[in-house]
């Protein structure tokens, strides 16, 4: 694997490198919409597992022994050392071939540790080879609660059935909780409901870089799972808690995009803030969603971040269905 600085990577080579964009419909919600959106929805995530054999990973050294993963879901975040190897986040099982190659490349200590951010497939479908590879699988409770039973995602249109007992974590926490492996000490903590109610933020605090699991896309409106406990609200209140914690030093990494700093994550704040007041404003007058999204909401950022995952209609829905 070939490990760029986090210096020299940009978005558009990010984006070139994973064929993210070529995937960009994964998270489509469905909830709310026009029936067209439905279709779109539908089929999604049989399709996102079907592709992943075909992800292309492409792997970034971010900042002392941690590293990036990116291209196979979820952004996995990786520290090897003594202690064995640290995931956070598993990725589509599809991709366990590139995955694997991936952490070899990083370093030959055996993978003893996988942290889950939330429940979510993009992220966890991994943690069955992961776990069978020798992974120990920690995560919020509301996780395994999620992965133990038949759950529901209206946004995808999807009902994600019991994962199977190796993918389910065997170590949760409620709170918080904190780690000290391969000489990095790991604050994790559980936010107030926001992507999910399952969410936690995984803190190396030593190297200050901080994994905030899908409470943060860097470069894409955000996908918003009011199934499992999200909101607008929650993602914005993750967001502030994000801003207290970190420092303009602190590297944050995105559940899905680059990874950004402070000022990229104020931007992003700015721009759930406005898109929440400006459709709360309009709703409350009685427009309906068609009428909303013909106001373009969220018109200032369409262009650069409007064309992955999630569209503006679709996006604009999400904070519509929470105000
Ligand atoms: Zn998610």
């Amino acid at each position: 694997m070939t490990v760029k600085q986090a210096s020299t990577i940009s978005r558009r080579s990010f984006l070139a490198s994973t064929g993210l964009a070529a995937t960009g419909a994964l998270l489509a919600p469905r909830g709310l919409f026009a029936a067209a959106d439905a279709v779109v929805a539908r089929g999604l995530v049989e399709k996102a597992r079907n592709e992943a054999a075909s992800a292309t990973i492409s792997g970034q050294r971010l900042r002392g022994n941690v590293s990036l993963l990116m291209g196979a879901g979820g952004n996995i975040a990786v520290l090897p050392g003594r202690d064995g190897k640290l995931l956070i986040d598993a990725g589509f099982a599809g991709a366990r071939p590139k995955i694997a190659d991936a952490l070899a490349g990083i370093s030959s200590d055996p993978i003893k540790h996988l942290i889950n951010s939330h429940w979510h497939f993009d992220h966890t479908d991994g943690n069955e080879w992961l776990h069978s590879a020798g992974a120990t699988i920690l995560a919020h409770e509301n996780t395994r609660k999620h992965l133990s039973v038949n759950t529901r995602v209206e946004g995808w249109d999807f009902t994600f059935a019991t994962s199977p007992p190796g993918a389910i974590p065997s170590d949760v926490l409620t709170t918080e909780r904190t780690l000290d492996l391969n000489g990095e000490k790991i604050a994790l903590k559980h936010y107030a409901p926001a992507h999910t109610d399952s969410d936690i933020y995984v803190h190396f605090t030593d190297a200050d870089i901080i994994h905030v699991a899908d409470t943060f896309w860097n470069g894409y409106y955000p996908f918003i799972d009011y199934s499992t406990g999200g909101s607008i609200d929650g993602m914005i209140r993750a967001t502030e808690a994000n801003l207290a914690k970190i420092t303009k030093k602190t590297i944050v990494i995105p559940g899905h995009g680059a990874v950004g700093d402070r000022s990229e994550l104020v931007f992003y704040r700015d721009l759930l803030v406005t898109t929440r007041d400006k459709v709360a404003i309009l709703k409350k007058q009685g427009r309906s969603l068609d009428e909303i999204v013909v106001a373009k909401p969220t018109g200032a950022w369409d262009d650069q971040w409007g064309g992955g995952f999630m569209s503006p209609r679709m996006f604009t829905g999400l904070v519509f269905e929470g105000v």
